[in-house]
């Protein structure tokens, strides 16, 4: 069961093969493919480093290196999606949970300060298109 902090229910399913170096992305290919066979699997909601984060040059210790940017942004996704830490749902409805915050709009105030914004803004049609 993969541990997801709640923002990277966005990140994974934005996800086109890109990333900070190649063992982050190579991890991120092993999990979005992982999902992508697998939806009925199991994840967990997860507060902090997560499983994307093990492979992340940004990890430092136990902590992301720009934490405040991070957790703003797991807060508005939580609180978007009405999902709290430790809650456990398949990948394919926990995908469709956090849809949503496209759906209504918020794309945007959720993503508007990371830096793969753009990419990821320019990647939504295939997203809408699952
Ligand atoms: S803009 Fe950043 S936080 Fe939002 S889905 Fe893309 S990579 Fe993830
Ligand atoms: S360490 Fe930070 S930048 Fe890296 S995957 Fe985790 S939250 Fe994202």
């Amino acid at each position: 069961m993969y541990h997801l902090r709640p923002h990277h229910l966005l990140c994974i399913q934005h996800y086109v093969g890109r990333g900070y170096d190649e063992a982050f992305t190579q991890h991120m290919n092993q999990v979005t493919e992982s999902l992508k066979q697998h939806p009925e699997q199991q994840i967990q909601i997860h507060e902090g480093c997560d499983e994307l984060c093990t492979a992340c040059p940004n990890r430092e210790g136990d902590s992301c290196n720009s934490p405040d940017k991070v957790n703003n942004m797991d807060e508005a996704v939580r609180t978007l999606c009405k999902i709290q830490t430790g809650d456990v749902f398949t990948w394919e409805v926990v995908k469709d949970l956090a849809k949503k915050i496209l759906l209504n709009g918020s794309f945007e105030k959720v993503c508007g300060n990371c830096n793969w914004y753009e990419l990821c803004k320019s990647v939504r049609h295939g997203f809408f298109a699952d």
